[in-house]
């Protein structure tokens, strides 16, 4: 595995419930993002995203994956957030390469959803985690009561490229409006979901998820599928002008299946 791609965290605590397996003598385990059941596992070529794209491209078998969570919370999570997050995918795949005219929805649960997402977003940090995403992320989770911050939210779009991106959290400011952007992004076939922090993404086909979440994890919506497609860049490339505050190191990834 090449130096610029980090996919384990180094040491072993678990991104979710933050529990120091070394205590216990146990290893973290691999979390597939996107999850394991709705995709293909091929292998895949990965590399960082920022970069200049000739760099060597690290090879993974069997789909990306990160090595950041302890079994219990990988398995909590795929037993029951993950059947809902797979089910939207696949069923937005079916729509789209369907040639029967339907009604441009399909019927998920926003919560499970959500709750699937900011988990598997977590799950691809490996580095101590701990900004405001995250903590809200580790309070909503595995608790069913919980009510998710109203400074969350979640935008989804189409996205019909074979590939999966992953963007760690970037801060954009514009000095002219006042206007600050704090995003995270995980792109994967064939939908986009973006979480902002406090910030509001506006465009007309990308749609707010959390304005269907009602914190009710048996609650299911009609969610709609957008008409219009964006760029694989999107809406990254539009906001590029804007003074962007960033780790050092950012560690936004870029993985395609290597044939
Ligand atoms: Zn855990």
């Amino acid at each position: 595995m090449s130096e610029s791609l980090q996919t384990k965290r180094k040491d072993k605590i678990c991104n979710i419930c933050l529990k120091d397996k070394a205590l216990t003598n146990e290893n973290l385990s691999w979390d597939h993002v996107p999850p394991k059941g709705g995709i293909d596992l091929s292998t895949m070529k990965a590399r960082r995203y920022d970069v200049d794209i000739s760099v060597d491209r690290t090879i993974i078998q069997n789909g990306l994956k990160f090595r950041t969570l302890c079994s219990d919370c990988n398995s909590k999570l795929g037993s029951f957030y993950d059947i809902a997050f797979n089910s939207f995918l696949i069923d937005v795949k079916k729509y789209l390469l369907s040639k029967i005219v339907q009604f441009p929805y399909v019927e998920s649960y926003p919560t499970l959803l959500i709750k699937g997402l900011l988990a598997h977003i977590l799950a691809t940090k490996t580095q101590e985690c701990c900004s405001k995403i995250d903590q809200e992320t580790r309070k909503f989770i595995f608790n069913s009561e919980a009510i998710l911050s109203p400074d969350i939210h979640v935008y989804y779009w189409l996205f019909p490229f074979n590939c999966t991106i992953i963007r760690e959290e970037e801060m954009y400011f514009n000095p002219y409006s006042g206007e600050k952007l704090h995003i995270t992004m995980l792109k994967t076939f064939p939908i986009a979901f973006a979480v902002t922090y406090k910030s509001v993404l506006s465009y007309p086909h990308v749609i707010e998820l959390t304005k269907l979440n009602q914190n009710d994890e048996e609650q299911k919506s009609k969610l709609i599928i957008p008409k219009q497609l964006y760029a694989l860049d999107f809406p990254e490339s539009l906001v590029r002008e804007m003074p962007r505050l960033v780790k050092s190191e950012p560690s936004n990834i870029f993985a395609s299946p290597k044939n």
